[in-house]
């Protein structure tokens, strides 16, 4: 509660977008970037496999992560391959499932941190989604979600009977509400956590962290930046509203990176 004062008033006190814009403005700063990636780099879809990676965007993430000196990565709540995928053929360093994978190279191997979901509940949540017409299971190794965007009304059933079905794995696994979804994921990982633990690497020890985030998940890698010395910035969406705000949505961002860029000269 008191960090999320903190976060207010720090943003409060800037104009809207002035923070993202001095940041561009200071040359004399070293910086690494952590970014989140649904709702941030890429609208969010009907279903998270409808998204559409604007073009481009792989190509310019990879310059700005050279640019960068490696001080560049994504971290989400979607497994790493996804991300990969998406964004083929940068395989960037980041996070996933909210740091129960990771990557510590630009284009290296992805190394689970956490064991994979227990295959009981993930049988007990296959069946019940298949009572819940328009509500999708996405199982991602050590975490799943379960999506409601195409079925709203579900949500207070959705969310009671998840969290009946976890309290054999009280202290095990988690329940992060996110943007129309549920994710259910190991205990002690957040992005908070992952990013103390990837400013730690080399390619972004001695830098000022900067994370980009849009929902609530983003929150715990915000407060750590800020405690850092560094910077969030808050992406406009369904979370933050339009109001308070850093970026004017994914394609504020996507200016904003192409504006680091140009002052990086990559
Ligand atoms: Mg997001």
């Amino acid at each position: 509660m008191q960090k999320e004062q903190s976060l207010q008033r720090a943003n409060r006190a800037k104009e809207q977008g002035a923070l993202a814009s001095d940041i561009l403005a200071d040359t004399t700063r070293k910086y690494a970037l952590f970014l989140d990636v649904d709702g941030t780099l890429l609208d969010i879809a009907a279903t998270p496999d409808a998204v559409v990676v604007p073009e481009g965007l792989a190509e310019l993430l990879g310059r700005l992560s050279e640019g960068l000196a490696g001080a560049l990565a994504v971290i989400t709540g979607r497994r790493l391959q996804i991300i990969d995928a998406l964004l083929a053929p940068e395989k960037l360093v980041g996070a996933g499932i909210h740091g129960a994978e990771l990557r510590t190279t630009h284009g290296g191997a992805i190394t689970p941190v956490a064991a994979p979901i227990p295959q009981a509940l993930l049988a007990e949540m296959t069946e019940l989604v298949q009572g819940w017409p328009g509500v999708l299971l996405e199982f991602k190794g050590p975490g799943l979600a379960i999506h409601y965007r195409q079925a709203p009304a579900l949500k207070a059933d959705i969310e009671a009977t998840l969290r009946s079905h976890l309290e054999p794995y009280a202290n095990v696994l988690v329940i992060l509400p996110g943007k129309k979804l549920f994710e259910v994921v190991p205990a002690g990982y957040s992005k908070g956590r992952v990013l103390s633990t990837l400013a730690e690497l080399p390619s972004f020890r001695n830098r000022v962290p900067i994370v980009i985030g849009d929902d609530v998940g983003d929150e715990p890698a915000f407060a750590a930046a800020q405690q850092m010395g560094g910077y969030a910035l808050k992406v406009a969406g369904e979370h933050f509203g339009r109001s308070n705000v850093d970026l004017d949505g994914p394609a504020g961002v996507l200016s904003w990176l192409e504006g680091l860029a140009k002052r990086l000269k990559v």
